[in-house]
């Protein structure tokens, strides 16, 4: 393990792999979880769920206590974008759920998520989904050595906004690695004038661009957790954790 700068960690290959330990955890989980999902389960149905699972396979889910968080998974419905906090809440037909979950293994985190449809859904909300998730990818395809943070965000923004929708500014993705949360952030839009940190080998990355049909802004409820939209209108959230290499980007997170 070396420091680049005196925040950004990068990581050893052998690093890197025990986080490719938590990350499969992680795709295994979200990839089970699309067959679970469906109209008349409750967001905590879903917390149990990932939790059980996480621990089955031996790691521990990062997100519980973390900040205080209560739950294993953020379970966040229609216009609550992350942080929705698992509950009583009954999923319904054309509902979009977004899930959100990390693993810890062997003292290193990752932390991926994903928006789903609750049985059929409305053409805009698959058409919010399938756009936050391309945005994810254009993104990822920028983590390569020698590029910005900044070449990222451009990518995540440019592709959502040429689609109709909105870049949330207020959240941010992470470096991820014996924390949930390192530096840098990765904000999903272009901030004039800070490029952010150059790319370099080793640096592991939480990508996660939130997408609104509305406008950008959000407001946390007074849970002090759940983060909505202002309008009301639906959001999506897709994330993996990814790692910078000589190869290119690394999805750890992917199946
Ligand atoms: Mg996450
Ligand atoms: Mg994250």
């Amino acid at each position: 393990m070396r420091k680049i700068t005196p925040l950004v960690i990068c990581k050893s290959p052998e690093e890197i792999d025990i986080m490719k330990k938590s990350g499969a955890i992680l795709a295994e989980l979200l990839d089970e979880l699309r067959g679970f999902i469906k109209p008349g389960i409750t967001t905590s149905d879903i917390d149990a769920f990932a939790e059980e699972f996480i621990l089955s396979r031996g790691a521990n889910p990062s997100f519980k206590g973390l900040y205080g968080f209560p739950a294993s998974a953020c379970v966040s419905v229609n216009e609550e974008v992350v942080h929705g906090i698992p509950g009583n809440r009954k999923l319904v037909e054309g509902d979009i759920v977004s899930i959100d979950v990390g693993a810890e293994v062997e003292g290193f985190h990752c932390d991926s998520a994903m928006t789903f449809p609750v049985g059929r859904v409305s053409s805009e909300a698959m058409k919010l989904i399938r756009t936050t998730e391309e945005s994810l990818y254009r993104g990822i395809e920028q983590a390569r050595i020698g590029m910005r943070i900044a070449d990222i965000s451009r990518a995540i923004q440019s592709y959502a906004e040429s689609r109709g929708f909105s870049i949330i500014r207020a959240l941010s993705g992470h470096g991820v690695g014996r924390k949930l949360h390192e530096e840098p952030a990765i904000p999903n839009f272009v901030i004039r004038g800070e490029p952010g940190p150059v790319l370099a080998d080793g640096m592991t990355l939480a990508i996660e661009p939130m997408v609104n049909v509305g406008g950008p802004d959000v407001k946390t409820l007074n849970d002090n957790w759940t983060v909505v939209t202002c309008d009301g209108s639906l959001s999506a959230h897709f994330e993996h954790s990814v790692a910078v290499t000589c190869e290119g980007p690394v999805i750890l997170t992917a199946l």
